[in-house]
């Protein structure tokens, strides 16, 4: 059966060498020109033998998900739309900054958890990502948006933040993010790969002991009255049971603190009593916030607060001495803004069904 060589990382590449009886050096000179390179054709692989550049082209192949369109906003987020067959597609968006850029990827097509303010939660959940389609994204990304004169990359950083929830779908994911640190592949520090979860703690957990990167939680709320609603997954795994996840993770992250993203929703979560309900739930949990203005999409009920709404809420942290970010609103021209990767999902399960079938 021929086989992906973008669903391996370099542990799983030299097993599968080592099953075609070539040594690990070879499948290292291999990766690094698929990663390293961003070549797919194995007859490109000038420094290998032609021997096993044959045996290669039958037994495998190196297809990253097809890119169907490739936008970019007036602020200069880049959407990169992929068509992952049977009708499902999926969304990366590329933030460029000052130096090096963000690239912000999917781990799902559509998403199970059903967050009520979330344009992906609402299309319900059609399936995981393979390894290759999560890393499939980075590679065409890097391909597209090339190197700085310097040579360079234009990513620095990749967040685990867009379609989907990563610690839903383990496996791969780590398998993903493991190239993403691999010298031999993109060379990422453990800091400059963040994973944002909505709080599957046996996750947060598992990803501390195999392959501990920076991590964000979605917070959305003070108490678990209110996140139960917003973030149901709450119901199974309450506040104090993330909490306590999030200080075990700190022992092993490779960032000194966790970082909470908080959706400000008009009305429903950004009084100034929610904002100190906050800051008595973090206490002793050294950690930043990062407010992101809700972002509407067709058919969605909430609505952003006021700048100067979003900004009160942000000064009560601040002046609790917790470092506060509010995030920009970019890409909405494009549809390309937090929660609106749309994509276009064939849901086969319904919102709200969550089963933690990945998450042991
Ligand atoms: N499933 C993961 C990662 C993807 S969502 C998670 O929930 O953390 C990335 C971030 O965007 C999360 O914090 C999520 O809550 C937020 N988000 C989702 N929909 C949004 C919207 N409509 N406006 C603003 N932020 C949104
Ligand atoms: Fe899924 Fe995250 Fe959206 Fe919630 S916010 S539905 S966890 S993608």
């Amino acid at each position: 059966m021929s086989v992906n060589l973008l669903d391996f990382d370099t542990a799983g590449l030299a097993a599968y060498f080592a099953a075609q009886n070539e040594s690990a050096f070879r499948a290292k000179q291999v990766l690094r020109w698929i990663h390293r390179l961003g070549q797919a054709d194995f007859d490109g692989m000038t420094n290998i033998a032609k021997d096993l550049r044959a045996k290669l082209k039958n037994s495998a192949f190196v297809v990253p998900p097809r890119l169907v369109s490739d936008r970019v906003s007036k602020d200069g987020a880049r959407k990169f739309l992929f068509d992952i067959g049977d009708g499902n597609a999926i969304e990366t968006v590329f933030i460029p900054e000052d130096g090096r850029g963000t690239l912000c990827l999917s781990s799902q097509a559509g998403c199970a958890i059903g967050c009520a303010f979330c344009s992906t939660g609402r299309q319900g959940f059609s399936r995981n990502l393979s390894a290759a389609e999560i890393i499939g994204q980075l590679w065409q990304a890097n391909r597209a948006l090339g190197a700085s004169p310097s040579g360079d990359r234009a990513i620095g950083n990749v967040v685990l933040m867009g379609m989907g929830e990563p610690l839903a779908n383990f496996d791969p994911t780590v398998t993903a993010i493991r190239l993403m640190l691999d010298d031999n592949a993109y060379g990422l520090s453990r800091r400059r790969v963040t994973v944002s979860t909505s709080g599957l703690v046996p996750a947060i957990d598992r990803l501390r002991e195999e392959c501990p990167v920076a991590l964000a939680v979605s917070l959305h709320a003070p108490d678990d009255a209110l996140r139960d609603e917003l973030v149901p997954i709450n119901r199974k795994y309450p506040l104090a049971s993330l909490m306590a996840a999030c200080v075990r993770y700190l022992d092993r992250a490779p960032r000194d603190f966790v970082t909470f993203e908080y959706v400000m929703l008009d009305g429903v979560n950004d009084s100034e009593k929610h904002a100190r309900e906050l800051l008595s739930r973090v206490v002793g949990l050294p950690c930043k916030f990062n407010l992101i203005p809700f972002n509407p999409f067709p058919g969605s009920s909430f609505r952003r607060p006021s700048a100067g709404g979003v900004r009160r809420f942000a000064e009560i942290l601040m002046e609790a001495g917790i470092v506060t970010t509010t995030r920009k609103v970019r890409g909405d021209d494009i549809g390309a803004a937090c929660g609106q990767l749309a994509g276009q999902v064939k849901s086969r399960r319904a919102k709200n069904s969550f089963r933690e079938t990945d998450a042991r």
